[in-house]
């Protein structure tokens, strides 16, 4: 497949309908992770842009131009904006794999495909979803009726830089509120290029503003704003607790998190094929680098199947090659940055410290590109108590936990403080139906590694999430709220 020529970078914040610099004038420097080489300077909003941005969007949202128009009407507009998105599929895949180190592949045909599919899904949900009526006696009519939530911040990590945005955008917009994304300081140039297309199609000026800029700065502004309604984020645990400080210190504003995740695969004494569930456990624990937050890091096998098991996986690491994002064969692509690479690394030496053994990869490799680049990593012999079972890698290291029974497995599958995701594998229905039924996790995926997909609620137990579900008609929970309207019938 030929490759596109390297894009133009739009690197403004984009606040009320156009381009604009940060106030201060300052800008950042983000670079490719598969070089090292530094890309584009993008402005630095802080606290100023945010302020700019949220009257925009509150602007918008109380004149009605966006929030008040019918649904079918926000429909089209919205499906319009999709078909933009698809006209600019190979742009959009080229940003996303040049500044995340993304395989040029997956953004083609997963990342910028499922944003599509899912602004589509949602426009088209709007007009379909009802209101209630309450059941009261003949003296009275109580309507339960959703409303848009306002101004919604939308706080969003470098993963996955288009669809989390999307995520949040498609059910945000879709439902009739304003919003503000502060993309990563990572990766920025979609989301930035996301909000012109939006425009073209014809959102009004306001309802979909973009202020890229620094955590601590730009992302604390928007989650102590005192007129944001709502702050939906997808990034760390850790992050996601000074959401909810800041709506506290704050406004009270809604808070939904997205987490991170530990998320277990586990293969029981009976499971269906073994290529397939070598293939499935590949794709859980290495797609997007393991940069995911629903990467399935700790594989928990039954000891009568685990050499069998272990055998086809380190055979079956040949077909994930490592190398230059932007080349079509290629399935791993860099760390993120240097920091990230020396943080992946060094949960590597941890687990051969605290006594793992290293039976594939397990290093930095392609030093010379300049790109952070690490070897697929499987580690054997892993305690559920180790450091590499218990903490977030982020990268392509799958740590192994054998055991001797389903009981085991479901004990240690549930022994950790996150629950985002876990895959069970198993020939038995019944098995299947008591596993998933135990194991923790907002999604569990049964005999093959799955996220779901739009129509599905996505979202963590335990410190993997709070406050709401991204996809799914469930999504538009989080960005309305319920009013009842009472009558009160004399005659
Ligand atoms: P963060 O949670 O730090 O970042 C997510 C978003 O929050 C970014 O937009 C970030 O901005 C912003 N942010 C960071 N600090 C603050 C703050 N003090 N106040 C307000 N907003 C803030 O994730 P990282 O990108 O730093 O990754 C760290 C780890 O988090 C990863 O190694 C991984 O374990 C986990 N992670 C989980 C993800 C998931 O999908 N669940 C996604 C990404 C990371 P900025 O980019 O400027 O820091």
């Amino acid at each position: 497949m030929v490759i596109a020529a390297k894009p133009t970078f739009r690197t403004d914040a984009f606040i009320d309908g156009s381009y604009r610099p940060a106030q201060s004038g300052a800008r950042f420097t983000t670079e490719n992770p598969a070089t090292g080489q530094a890309l584009a300077e993008v402005a630095a909003g802080d606290a100023a842009d945010i302020d700019l941005a949220v009257r925009a969007a509150r602007r918008a949202f109380d004149d009605g131009r966006w929030s008040r128009r019918a649904p079918a009407d926000r429909k089209r507009v919205l499906l319009g904006f999709a078909d933009l998105l698809e006209a600019s599929l190979e742009e959009l895949a080229m940003l996303d794999s040049l500044e995340a180190g993304k395989p040029i592949t997956d953004c083609r045909t997963v990342d910028v495909p499922d944003a599509i599919r899912t602004f589509r899904w949602f426009a088209e949900a709007i007009d379909k979803v009802f209101d209630a009526v309450a059941p009261t006696g003949p003296e009275a009519l109580g309507l339960i009726v959703r409303e848009p939530i306002g101004v919604v911040g939308a706080v969003v990590p470098w993963n996955y830089p288009l669809l989390m945005a999307t995520w949040k955008l498609a059910p945000a917009l879709a439902a009739g509120n304003s919003v503000i994304v502060k993309p990563a300081e990572l990766t920025s140039l979609s989301t930035i290029r996301m909000a012109e297309l939006a425009s073209d199609a014809g959102l009004p000026d306001g309802v979909f503003n973009v202020v890229p800029g620094l955590g601590e700065t730009a992302g604390q502004a928007l989650g102590r704003h005192m007129d944001v309604d709502m702050v939906t984020f997808t990034g760390s645990t850790e992050v996601g607790r000074y959401f909810l400080k800041y709506a506290a210190e704050s406004n009270l504003k809604e808070i939904t998190l997205e987490c991170g995740g530990k998320s277990p695969q586990v293969v029981l004494a009976n499971p269906p094929d073994l290529d397939l569930v070598a293939e499935q456990v590949l794709i859980a624990g290495l797609m997007n680098m393991g940069e995911n937050c629903s990467c399935g890091s700790r594989l928990i096998v039954d000891r009568s199947v685990h050499d069998a098991l272990l055998e086809r996986l380190v055979a079956g690491i040949a077909a994930w090659p490592v190398g230059d994002p932007l080349d079509p064969a290629t399935r791993l692509g860099p760390m993120i940055e240097r920091p990230h690479l020396d943080k992946v690394l060094s949960y590597i030496a941890a687990g051969r410290d605290e006594g793992a053994r290293v039976v594939a990869g397990g290093g930095r490799t392609l030093e010379a590109t300049g790109g952070y680049f690490v070897a697929p990593t499987i580690l054997d012999d892993v305690r559920n108590t180790m450091t590499v079972a218990r903490e977030e890698i982020f990268g392509p290291v799958i740590s192994t936990i054998a055991v001797d029974s389903e009981d085991e497995a479901v004990a240690l599958a549930n022994q950790t403080t996150y629950g985002l995701a876990a895959s069970l594998y198993t020939k038995d229905l019944d098995t299947a139906i008591r596993v998933a039924r135990s194991l923790r996790a907002g999604t569990v995926g049964v005999n093959a590694y799955s996220e779901g997909d739009v129509t599905t609620p996505f979202g963590g137990y335990k410190e993997s999430g709070f406050g709401g579900r991204d996809k799914g008609l469930e999504a538009f929970e989080q960005y309305t709220q319920k009013k009842t309207i009472w009558f009160t019938l004399r005659g």
